[in-house]
Parts: structure tokens; sequence; C-alpha cells
């Protein structure tokens, strides 16, 4: 037994963090979702590593710089700070089969639905994947729970409520669990050890 080894919490951006505005290509419309801070001092008091998983294909279509994106990330992590909470990483897929800047046309294997990115987490931590979960608003993202192998969490914030309605009935891959925001969510996972 590892005691170093510690429980995650993967979490979706766009949606589950910040409210869904389409493509993230400016400061102004990144905006923190209610209750965000509270779920990650949570996760943090806790011991738990909060990691965002994201994928932005707005990179690899030219929508955006991958400058932009980390400003975005700074930006972010500056909000979460001073609501006295931190993430432990932002790991990112920035690419597109259909792209338009060359350096990002790709078939890789870290846009979500694939598990690139859980790969790129277990080579930089040490990570009890028996309790650990996956957070997110789309069923692109419980699709990526089942491929890490993890209970993936619903939220009814960003896509959510009408992923719900329109794409989790024909869907094969079931949240665990469905909350209200991602609060609700860390609160459910805290509940459950
Ligand atoms: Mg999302
Ligand atoms: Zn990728």
């Amino acid at each position: 037994m590892n005691e170093n080894r510690r429980p995650a919490v993967f979490i979706d951006r766009d949606g589950t963090i910040n409210e869904e505005m389409g493509y993230i290509n400016h400061l102004s419309r990144f905006i923190l979702l209610d209750g965000v801070c509270e779920a990650l001092r949570l996760l943090n008091k806790k011991n738990y590593l909060a990691i965002v998983v994201t994928n932005q294909s707005g990179v690899a279509r030219g929508y955006f710089s991958i400058e932009l994106f980390h400003r975005i990330t700074e930006y972010m992590n500056g909000l979460l700070k001073k609501g006295d909470a931190y993430l432990d990483a932002t790991l990112f897929c920035p690419h597109h089969p259909d792209a338009v800047i060359p350096a990002y046309k790709m078939q890789c294997d870290c846009r979500k639905p694939k598990t690139g990115l859980l790969r790129e987490a277990l080579a930089r931590f040490d990570i009890d994947m028996d309790r650990s979960y996956v957070i997110g608003d789309r069923c692109i993202d419980m699709e990526f729970a089942s491929g890490c192998g993890l209970p993936g969490i619903m939220v009814e914030t960003g896509y959510g409520l009408g992923e719900l309605e329109y794409v989790l009935p024909k869907s094969r891959y079931k949240p665990a669990m469905v909350a209200r925001d991602l609060k609700a969510a860390v609160e459910w996972i805290l509940s459950r050890q």
C-alpha cells in the first residue's frame, strides 16, 4: 500500500467549472460557476487531487491561440486562489482531426472521450484509481469516465440538462450520479468515502 497515493477527481472545464459559452476565445467569456471555489476547497482539504481535463479544439481550429488558453488557465487559477481553492493540474487536448492549424491536426489519443489525458495524469501523480471520479456536463465525459474505468458524475450545469434530456437516453455511458452542480457532485463523492 502506497501511502502517497491520492484519489483524484477529473473535472471537465467548460460547463462544469465555468459557464458554457461555446469557445472561450476571450478572457471575458470565462465566468466561474457558483460554488466552484467551495467544491474545490473541499477536495483540497480532503487531500483529493483536482485535475481539469478539457478538450480545446478551438486551438486546432484557429479560433484562438494556445497562448490565450494558457492565459485563461492562469486567470482561472487566480480566481480560484481568491476563493481559497486550487487545481492540481489543468490537462488539455488542443487537437482536432479537421484542424486548420497543421501542428494540431491529428487523430490524437488525448481528445476526450479518449483517455490520453488520464495517462498524462497517471504519469504525473500517484493516483489511487479505486477512489477516483470523473465529473462533467456532457455524455462524452461519461464515456471518458468509462474508458478510464471510473464512475462518472454528470452535472446539470453547462450542456448538462440538455444532454440529460436528449443525448443520455441514447448513450451507452450512464453516469453513476447526476448532480445539480460541481459542489453537489463533490459532496456526493465525499459522502461515499
Ligand atoms: Mg463541458
Ligand atoms: Zn489531443
